[in-house]
């Protein structure tokens, strides 16, 4: 496969791709909720997310609701997918392949608790993998005395509190912005960073009420495009990752894949990692949830005929079965020499044994 040659103008950039790390019971599976405007965690066993799932929102959907920021948001980007990350401890191999595959993270932390074991696990995959990332200071409303004020921009919600509310608030966010200094890292509440690029931007947010949920939206649409231009380039080069391997009625064994880069096609002949050896199938089926609806959530899927990243997919083929999660797919293509692309398909495995070996 020849890569076409792009160049890196902010033309032409396809979504970034964005995780939601931090510790169990920080609100991550709540702050997707609230960013979706849905509830997912009814549907999920006892709360636990056991997979990764992805939600795509386009672009329109992030500026109307940044809109009363009055930020010029000039939105180059299609829109954002966000991968929903475990937020139960025994599942850091999944956390870790999630944060792998992402262009900038979300990293929640309890403004009530402070920076707990898997923060500091987190921030740690973030930084060995150079991914960007802003904090989410999540559970404001938890302050007491709290204001609620219904998906407010943080500084208007601010304004709303009482003097010791605003206070407590202060006093939690230095505490917090100690920790993170403790771990090397600087950091400051967005709107008072000087700094941007070099300091780590902190948004407080309620994922209950809302507010500063417009505050995370334009951060992340605003500054994903600036920072990452030549990264986002979109390039037709397939590059994607199994995220998941189940069956689904009708389909027989389906993976669920993160495309970043390229094109698949229905007839695409593929190839994928697999327990006995590579595994050389052909692309039967390629889904998509409904817009703004997750790929786990049963529901409207719609088939496509071909489909360009960053998107997450559901691919039904045959002999998937032995798929392994977590590691690359590959695209034959009518110049491509299988056995070197098998050989590139296996080399994935020792990645992820070592990932998991890890952790
Ligand atoms: P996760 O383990 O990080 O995915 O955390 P969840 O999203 O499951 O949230 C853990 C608990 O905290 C749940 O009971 C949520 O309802 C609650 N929660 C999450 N975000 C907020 C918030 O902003 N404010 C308040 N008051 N509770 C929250």
């Amino acid at each position: 496969q020849k890569k076409e040659l792009q160049k890196a103008d902010g033309e032409n950039l396809r979504s970034p791709i964005c995780c939601i790390m931090g510790h169990v019971d920080t609100g991550k599976t709540k702050l997707l909720d609230c960013i979706r405007g849905t509830n997912v965690q009814e549907g999920e066993a006892g709360g636990i997310t056991q997979q990764i799932g992805a939600t795509y929102f386009p672009a329109e959907n992030l500026r109307d609701r940044s809109r009363e920021l009055k930020a010029d948001v000039k939105l180059k980007v299609p829109g954002l997918l966000v991968i929903d990350t475990p937020g139960h401890e025994s599942f850091t191999n999944l956390r870790s392949r999630g944060s792998g595959l992402c262009d900038i993270a979300i990293l929640v932390v309890d403004i009530m608790h402070g920076l707990e074991p898997q923060t500091i696990e987190s921030l740690n995959l973030l930084r060995m993998r150079n991914t960007e990332f802003i904090v989410a200071l999540n559970k404001v409303d938890r302050l007491y005395g709290w204001n609620t004020c219904r998906n407010a921009p943080i500084t208007k919600a601010m304004k709303q509190q009482s003097q010791d509310v605003q206070n407590e608030f202060k006093r939690r966010l230095i505490q917090v912005t100690t920790q993170f200094k403790e771990q090397g890292l600087n950091t400051e509440v967005y709107y008072d960073n000087k700094e941007i690029g070099k300091t780590i931007n902190i948004v407080p947010t309620s994922a209950v009420s809302g507010e500063g949920i417009p505050d995370l939206l334009l951060l992340l649409a605003q500054w994903s495009p600036k920072t990452m231009v030549e990264k986002l380039t979109y390039s037709n080069v397939v590059q994607c990752t199994v995220l998941e391997v189940k069956g689904l009625e009708g389909y027989g064994t389906t993976i669920d894949v993160v495309l970043v880069n390229g094109v698949l096609h229905v007839g695409d002949q593929i190839v994928v990692c697999g327990m006995q050896g590579p595994i050389v199938t052909t692309i039967r089926v390629l889904l998509t949830p409904h817009p703004m609806k997750e790929l786990r959530v049963k529901g409207a899927c719609l088939h496509h005929k071909e489909i360009k990243g960053a998107q997450s997919i559901k691919i039904a083929a045959q002999s998937l079965e032995h798929a392994i999660a977590g590691t690359g797919l590959y695209v034959v293509g009518p110049n491509d020499d299988l056995e070197v692309v098998k050989e590139s398909a296996m080399e994935d495995m020792n990645s992820v044994m070592s990932r998991t070996d890890k952790s």
